[in-house]
């Protein structure tokens, strides 16, 4: 998720190769257009995924957050909910000399909260040192369990450039997408 380039050292920015998609309208037009793809996608890789499908994608994962540049993006932040568990609140309240009662009053209570995020600003997440646990791990491709996960991760291709870029390589990478043309033609 987005983050806040004066909080931390600059990471994971190099010039983007032409090839990768970061343009949030064309990624959710295109995700809607193949939206029957990657449900055929999901079945195949229940089925067929290799034993280390796991490593894949976190390589896969780790190549597109080494390409895209999330502070020119924050979708997660502008378009998904995101839970802050108390403990959580209470490191962010004290990082910004705040307390508990008065970042309450100010931002958000534990739970569920509806985006865009109010700690995002602009583009830049604000308490990024801080931010919850479920905002590191975004777009979760690199924890175990792929095949076990694809509803939501199909759900995050539509609004993710780093998901979106992953899951397009990975049917090429496995041979899917090929092995689904020849099957058409
Ligand atoms: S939607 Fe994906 S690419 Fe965009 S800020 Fe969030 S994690 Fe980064
Ligand atoms: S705390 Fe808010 S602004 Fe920061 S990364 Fe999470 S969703 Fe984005």
């Amino acid at each position: 998720m987005a983050y806040d380039p004066e909080m931390i050292q600059p990471k994971r920015k190099q010039p983007a190769a032409s090839e990768i998609e970061t343009d949030l309208s064309r990624i959710q037009r295109f995700s809607q257009e193949h939206d029957d793809e990657n449900w055929e996608f999901r079945s195949w890789l229940k089925q067929n995924a290799p034993d280390n499908i796991d490593g894949i994608v976190e390589a896969l994962s780790q190549k597109y957050f080494s390409l895209i540049d999330c502070t020119q993006c924050a979708n997660c932040c502008r378009s998904l909910q995101t839970e802050f568990k108390k403990s959580e609140l209470h490191a962010i309240a004290k990082t910004l000399g705040q307390s508990m009662e008065a970042f309450e009053k100010q931002f958000m209570s534990e739970g569920m909260v509806n985006p865009p995020c109010p700690m995002l600003d602009g583009k830049l997440c604000t308490i990024y040192e801080n931010r919850p646990e479920v905002c590191r791990s975004f777009p979760h491709l690199e924890q175990p369990g792929f095949t076990t996960r694809l509803i939501g991760v199909i759900d995050n291709v539509a609004i993710c450039p780093i998901a979106f870029n992953a899951f397009e390589e990975l049917k090429t990478k496995l041979g899917w997408l090929q092995g689904r043309h020849n099957r058409q033609h």
